[in-house]
Order: C-alpha cells, then structure tokens, then sequence
C-alpha cells in the first residue's frame, strides 16, 4: 500500500464527510493504493456514527474508538501502529490541512529520501492568541532539539516513512515534538514543506492557550 493518512479527531463530525471525499479524490486522481485511518479521540458528537457509515461506503476508510478522549498524542499513536503504507501521512480532521498536498510529500520521502516532511502554514489562518505563541514555541524548539530547518514543529501534516513511524513512541502532548523524537531515534533526513492552511470551517479548536502554557512548560522539561 502507497499511502496511509492517519486522522486524530474529537468531536469533528460535521468535517469527515468532506475530508474524506476530498482525500479520496487525491488518491484516485494519483492512482495511490491508501487507506484513511480515522482515530476517534473518545468523541461526544456523532463523529462514530459517520465514520461507521464512510467505511461501509468506501472500504479504504478504517475507524478506530477510543472510550473516552485520551488526545491527540495517543490518537496518533494508534494510527502509527496500524497504519500499513508504505507512506504514513497525519493530518487535522477540521479541514484546515489540504489533502491536495499529499502527492508532493510523497514524492519527497519517495524520490528525495527524506525521514520526515513537516509542514509549515507560512500563512497561517488562526487567531494572533494562537500564532504569537507558536512562534515562540517553535524559537525554542528548534533550540532544544538542535533541528535548525523546521519553522512549524507542530504542524499537523507530516508525512513519514513507515519505519519512523514504528520506532517512536507518542504520548502524553509529545505530538508537539514528533520531529524531536524521529532526530532521537536515528531519523536524521527530516524536511519542510510549506503548506496551505485554511480556517476552521466546522466546529471550535481543541487547544487554547492552557494547552499551549503546558506545551511550553514541557519544552522546558525537555531541556
Ligand atoms: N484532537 C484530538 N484529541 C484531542 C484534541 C484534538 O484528536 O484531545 C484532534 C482534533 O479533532 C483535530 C486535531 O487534533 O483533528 C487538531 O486539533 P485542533 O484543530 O482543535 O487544533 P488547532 O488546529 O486549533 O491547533
Ligand atoms: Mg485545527
């Protein structure tokens, strides 16, 4: 299998039949072999209940449900356990990342022999209460993790090689560091690609501020 596009969601019902229609598009107009894996993060709306429905339509769609929401870290940490491509792509289930940036990202892990591509919104469509504070979250990333290239470390499009998504381990808020982790566990071949970004069409973010505070603080742990 090319290409497996894993998707951590809470609560994101009104986006997934979108989303998948429109990965789908970019699949079969590139002639990929894909799966979607829809990783529902303990959702209290009807988000189930549609993926349910978008997997008995279109048999590359797989779900899988967590009890209750444990976040975004674990979520993608099950999609990299069970994902099969030979490309794992993650991405936002709200929209705001465009499937129609699959095939260059591909291509890049493909034909340039990168680990990891990380997107970056060098235009980026949220609130100054959420972009001021990412770029002092990245200026110090990037210190402490000594990954001088990245610009957007938590980007929630990236595309990987299989095998670095099967020997990291995500947990707690560590989707916030993933470039950190591939770097410690060998992945040294890690890229950018500047990508589109649009606003939130459906529902509210799941981080605000009180997130970004404990992001930061466990920047500074890490150092
Ligand atoms: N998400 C999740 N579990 C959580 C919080 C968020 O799976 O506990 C998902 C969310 O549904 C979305 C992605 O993580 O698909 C990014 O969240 P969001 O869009 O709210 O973050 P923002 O873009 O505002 O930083
Ligand atoms: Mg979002």
């Amino acid at each position: 299998m090319d290409i497996s596009v894993v998707v951590p969601l809470y609560n994101e019902a009104e986006s997934l039949p979108e989303l998948e229609a429109w990965i789908d598009r970019v699949m079969k107009n590139n002639g990929f072999s894909y799966e979607i894996l829809f990783i529902n993060d303990g959702s209290t709306d009807d988000s189930w209940d549609v993926i349910k429905r978008l997997s008995q339509k279109n048999p590359s769609v797989r779900g899988v449900c967590f009890r209750r929401n444990y976040g975004k870290s674990p979520a993608l940490n099950t999609g990299f356990a069970r994902a099969k491509g030979d490309v794992v792509i993650t991405m936002d289930a709200d929209l705001q990342d465009s499937p129609d940036e699959i095939p260059e990202l591909y291509r890049m892990i493909t034909e340039e022999g990168y680990d990891l591509v990380s997107g970056w919104k060098q235009k980026r469509y949220d609130p100054l209460s959420k972009t001021i504070p990412t770029k002092l979250f990245n200026a110090t990333a990037r210190k402490v993790s000594g990954i001088h290239n990245l610009h957007d470390f938590n980007c929630g499009l990236k595309a990987y090689r299989s095998k670095v998504v099967k020997h990291i381990e995500v947990y707690g808020d560590m989707h916030r560091y993933i470039p950190y982790l591939a770097k410690n566990a060998g992945f040294s071949k890690i890229g950018e690609k500047v990508v589109h970004h649009q606003a939130r069409k459906y529902g509210s973010s799941k981080f605000g501020l009180d997130r970004f505070v404990n992001g930061y603080l466990d920047l500074a742990t890490l150092w």
